[in-house]
């Protein structure tokens, strides 16, 4: 029975409103408790002084897929890549999460027939707890539901693919793109019907925020949109934005407890959009509206970066600008197309700087910091180990004033952050990382919280954060973030200095939501003869006996 108690910290845990006070925090048998069940064997660590904080989250991240074997096998004689990326193996991949003090992350885009491959890889990170979202944005099974409503049906058939591939939630991706392109053609835009479908891939969308609301899914539904990184981006943003406006959606979320989540549409690296630099669609839509928001997408300006997408329009304006790395792709028959390959963030390049400063104009201009999530687009827009310095850049104008020298001033002279003198503070930073992911994926009873219950996941920091001006001594937070001193997992220590201890596996969060069980089997059966007549595998083929230890049911 292992009892953890760690003395004197400074606290900072934000679901709680505890911003810096002194505590301890007691752990036993993986969940904060208010107190020991008895005082034998309790190993204690002394904190006083030192920065005590829930663990990160990474809520958009793509760290085990065919794509990313395909990144592995395409970099293998890439010096770059293996000594930068060092090669992403899973054991790499982890000791870079654990690292920088995360202990959840979030596979945000995998076919539902492909997630036997994901799984098998998840397995192999170990310590770390994992999630998956399917994406359904291509998937032919559901045309009669997309076509009629069938709102029942959908959500019938929905939580079994959840149940059968214990996937998390609902990736939504450029719908029905890859049809499309089987006739060799970008639609102008998400408005325009396709040839084999009589739907508007933009109703897509909202089918699925009311199959997700239906289902009471933990995290809402997880929206990339066509043509991120191109002019199309944006206006496709705009047309969704539109659209979700236009219905009513105040009674479609009843109220939630501090812990869940408030959006009903999740927008994915939300600074790849605006590729002008204008960011106030977003952050107005934000500023007067609770039921969005959005993960960041911070750019690093790596020497390599892997490209791991499904969106069609990137891949064809990479490939026009004679990008010099071999691609992969695969068509998986009736679910869509997935690309990998490789490219470089140059410092020059108007778009790739509006990228980077479009993170930093939406971090600090959407004014509750609750609507927004940490993220790097992992691996497709930095690497972990950046994460300390991208920190530095939200809370302190200096820090970001100095990386922003080297880049392209021309396209920055007229970005909104050139002129920002704002700065985040440092329970901002761990609301950021930490307790908004947990709380958009609707897993903040137990992770981005230091309250009684919660699972005792936390770092310590060497360094006392209420005692210096982070905003000028931004390089003592930076070193204190690169080295935390422990992570601590469900009560053990996975991280002590250098010392990682990967001995347990952690947890495949999964959710099946709710739903009527009285039309089944007569949904179910439709959907096999369906998998039977048009596809090349049987639909019971994509269930996977995991052992119950490894999975976590959230309800
Ligand atoms: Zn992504």
């Amino acid at each position: 029975m292992s009892k953890l108690l760690l003395k004197n910290g400074i606290i900072f845990d934000p679901f709680n409103n505890i911003a810096g006070e002194i505590k301890d925090i007691l752990i036993e048998e993986g969940k904060i408790v208010e107190k020991f069940s008895n005082e034998k064997d309790v190993k204690e660590i002394d904190v006083k002084g030192k920065t005590v904080i829930p663990s990160a989250i990474d809520i958009h991240s793509h760290i085990a897929s065919q794509q990313l074997s395909w990144i592995r096998l395409l970099g293998i004689n890439n010096a770059k890549f293996k000594q930068g990326w060092k090669g992403l193996t899973s054991e790499s991949i982890a000791k870079s999460y654990i690292s920088n003090g995360f202990t959840f992350i979030l596979e945000a885009n995998v076919f539902p027939s492909l997630v036997k491959h994901t799984i098998f890889n998840l397995k192999q990170i170990p310590v770390l707890d994992k999630a998956i979202l399917l994406n359904l944005s291509n998937y032919w099974p559901l045309e009669l539901e997309f076509q009629r409503g069938m709102e029942e049906e959908a959500t019938i058939f929905l939580s079994d693919l959840l149940e059968m591939t214990k996937a998390f939630g609902f990736k939504v991706y450029n719908p029905f793109e890859a049809e499309n392109w089987n006739f060799q053609k970008l639609r102008e835009n998400l408005s325009e019907k396709g040839r084999l479908y009589n739907f508007n891939p933009i109703d897509i969308y909202e089918k699925f925020i009311k199959y997700n609301e239906k289902l009471k899914l933990p995290h809402s539904i997880h929206a990339h949109i066509e043509g991120y990184e191109n002019t199309e981006g944006k206006k496709n943003l705009n047309l969704l934005i539109e659209k979700i406006q236009s219905l009513d959606l105040s009674s479609i979320l009843a109220n939630t407890s501090k812990f869940e989540r408030k959006q009903i549409l999740h927008l994915a690296h939300a600074s790849s959009y605006n590729i002008d630099g204008d960011n106030n669609n977003i952050i107005n839509l934000l500023n007067n509206n609770d039921k969005f928001d959005l993960d960041l997408g911070f750019c690093g300006f790596n020497e390599i970066n892997p490209l791991i997408t499904d969106d069609r329009r990137l891949i064809n304006s990479l490939q026009n600008n004679a990008n010099p790395y071999k691609l992969f792709r695969s068509a998986v028959e009736f679910e869509g197309d997935t690309f990998a390959t490789f490219r470089t963030f140059d410092k020059k390049n108007k778009i790739h700087c509006n990228i980077w400063a479009n993170a930093l104009d939406l971090a600090l201009n959407i004014k509750n910091i609750w609507q927004m999530q940490f993220s790097i687009n992992f691996p497709n827009y930095a690497m972990v180990e950046d994460i300390p310095e991208i920190l530095t850049w939200l809370i302190s104008k200096e820090a970001r004033d100095d990386f922003m020298k080297d880049l392209n001033q021309e396209s920055l002279k007229n970005h909104n952050l050139k002129n920002s003198n704002k700065e985040l503070n440092f329970n901002d930073i761990v609301i950021l990382s930490r307790s908004s992911p947990a709380k958009s994926l609707g897993i903040g009873f137990y992770k981005g919280n230091l309250g009684i219950g919660a699972d005792g996941d936390l770092n310590i920091l060497n360094i006392n954060v209420n005692e210096i001006n982070l905003s000028k001594e931004y390089k003592k937070l930076a070193s204190s973030l690169r080295n935390i001193e422990f992570v601590i997992k469900e009560g053990e220590i996975i991280k002590k200095g250098d010392n990682f201890n990967l001995k347990n596996n952690g947890k495949l969060f999964w959710s099946k939501g709710r739903t009527k069980i009285e039309k089944k089997a007569s949904v179910l059966n439709k959907k096999e003869e369906f998998f039977q007549k048009y596809y090349s595998i049987f639909y019971d083929t994509m269930k996977y006996e995991l052992p119950t230890n490894f999975l976590r049911e959230i309800k």
